[in-house]
């Protein structure tokens, strides 16, 4: 089969359930997310394939289904699915991924480890990628790669395929260069994504901290760069740039940067928060909480997303302020990471037991400080928490974009509510109206949720207005546009 655009990301585009003895695979249930962000672009081409891994039990290779034809709301595309071993999807995913390369990017140098990682692996495994998307690209077509755990992709799909055009987002943020250089690996990685027509990010700092990478290992004949657009600027804050490499020049050939930040379904989440079953769910959630303050807080247990610093403020803030007690309450989702993730073991606990400790000092018969659940929600559920809240808390250490944030705002619909954000968020950049906060700062964290919880309604929906405007400028399906102009661009410059 071959697909004018073959989209590489780990996960696969639909979820499988097991219905009457059958193996069944369903549209995914949330509208929202990676998945159906990707799936958007399969109905602009002629033809698609998507390829991820299976796993695939040692032994039954034989049985294996490699590719499945898909229909659904999207269109009609292929998807591959590379069989990987339990050992290989271990070392690759949840060991060399998350205990070396995830720690770097997200400025935690501290919790990197190499101890228990095997390169090879990984890079076999990128390797089996590759090979399954360069038998799916027709003459000339876009092999479009997603995230880190696939850096060294590109450089396999080139050696094969000089004839097609190469693109590779990050979701995630990239790291200072001195960062970056911790990587043993960094010379092959470097090299890899260099073998990319385009490398996208969601905001400048990552584009100009690729840029700096490169700048350390590499000889660089020049580097075009333009001055930010004002909205996406930042000054003043940790992730501000006010000027955004274009084009990386080096070894006679042009690297196209790009820089575009995913948006949420800003429509849909509007469309879904008026339905009467969620208007009835949210006026369920306030009842069950009555005259109180409601702080939502949504995420992953991840070091990264600084939950155990923000559960701090907020002993902090009932230890400070008495009068609060009983009248807020923090409404808490940390979803656990799957099981085998080592390195989130110790985040799940010391949340588990920060909560068990806050709500075993201030709690009362009639009054829990927290609600905590570390299952995921569905997606509407979720809204109907953002919708109910009066304030979102969002203050990660580290995130390479963080869409809850604009999913509270697109869930406000204009309405008050406060969104207090972490500067080291890459979203904070574009979000002009939330309350910032350096998160590495115990003041600036006790002022900024004081701040939010005094806001006065006419200033929440004053900033509300300015941050809702971004969010549905920048929505998801700004992005794909985005996205499909610069495939169209890199494909007239190779007619060119
Ligand atoms: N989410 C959800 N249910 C939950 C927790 C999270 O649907 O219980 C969704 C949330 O709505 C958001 C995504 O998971 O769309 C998390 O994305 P984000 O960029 O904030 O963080 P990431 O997990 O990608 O680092």
């Amino acid at each position: 089969m071959a697909s004018s655009l073959v989209i590489v990301y780990h996960r696969e585009p639909y979820e499988e359930h097991v219905e009457h003895g059958r193996r069944v695979l369903k549209e995914n249930s949330s509208p929202n997310g990676i998945v159906p962000a990707l799936k958007g672009f399969i109905g602009q081409v002629d033809s698609a394939s998507w390829v991820a891994w299976k796993r695939a039990p040692a032994g039954r290779a034989q049985r294996f289904e490699r590719r499945v034809r898909i229909d659904d709301s999207y269109g009609s595309y292929e998807v591959v699915r590379v069989p990987l071993t339990t050992e290989q999807i271990g070392q690759f995913y949840h060991v060399t991924s998350k205990e070396a390369l995830w720690p770097v990017i997200n400025s935690f140098p501290s919790h990197y480890s190499t101890e228990n990682c095997d390169w090879a692996t990984f890079r076999d495994v990128n390797r089996l990628f590759a090979a399954a998307a360069c038998d799916e690209a027709a003459p000339g077509a876009t092999v479009w790669i997603h995230d880190y755990n696939l850096w060294l992709v590109p450089g396999f799909v080139r050696a094969a395929r000089p004839d097609v055009r190469i693109a590779f987002f990050h979701h995630t943020g990239f790291p200072a260069a001195d960062l970056f250089a911790i990587l043993p690996w960094r010379d092959e990685i470097v090299a890899s994504l260099l073998c990319c027509d385009v490398v996208g990010f969601h905001i400048p700092r990552y584009a100009c901290n690729f840029v700096a990478a490169v700048r350390a290992l590499r000889d660089v004949d020049g580097v075009v760069e333009r001055p930010v657009e004002a909205s996406l600027r930042g000054t003043g804050q940790a992730l501000g740039e006010p000027q955004v490499p274009v084009e990386l020049r080096l070894d006679g050939r042009c690297v196209r940067i790009d820089v575009c930040s995913i948006g949420t379904h800003a429509t849909l989440i509007r469309d879904l928060v008026r339905t009467p079953r969620s208007v009835e769910r949210v006026a369920e959630i306030r009842r069950a909480n009555p005259e109180q303050t409601l702080i939502v807080s949504v995420g992953r247990v991840d070091y990264t997303k600084g939950i155990r610093e923000m559960l701090l403020c907020y002993e902090r803030l009932l230890r400070r302020r008495p009068e609060l007690h009983g009248r807020v309450k923090l409404l808490l989702t940390a979803v656990a990471a799957a099981a085998g993730m080592r390195v989130y073991r110790h985040a799940q606990q010391s949340i588990e037991q920060l909560v068990g400790r806050i709500n075993g000092h201030f709690g009362t018969l009639t009054w829990l400080p927290i609600l905590l659940s570390t299952t995921s929600m569905p997606f509407e559920e979720t809204l109907s928490y953002y919708r109910a809240a009066d304030v979102c808390w969002i203050t990660p250490l580290r995130d390479g974009l963080n869409l809850v944030a604009k999913e509270y705002v697109a869930a406000h619909v204009n309405e008050s509510g406060v969104l207090v954000l972490s500067e080291f968020a890459g979203a904070a950049v574009e979000l002009d109206g939330a309350v910032l906060v350096n998160p590495y700062s115990l003041s600036q964290m006790d002022d900024a949720i004081d701040l939010a919880l005094a806001m006065p309604r006419d200033e929440q929906r004053a900033r509300m207005e300015r941050l809702d405007r971004q969010v549905v400028r920048h929505d998801i399906a700004h992005w794909t546009r985005h996205v499909v102009d610069l495939f169209a661009e890199l494909g007239d410059e190779v007619a060119a």
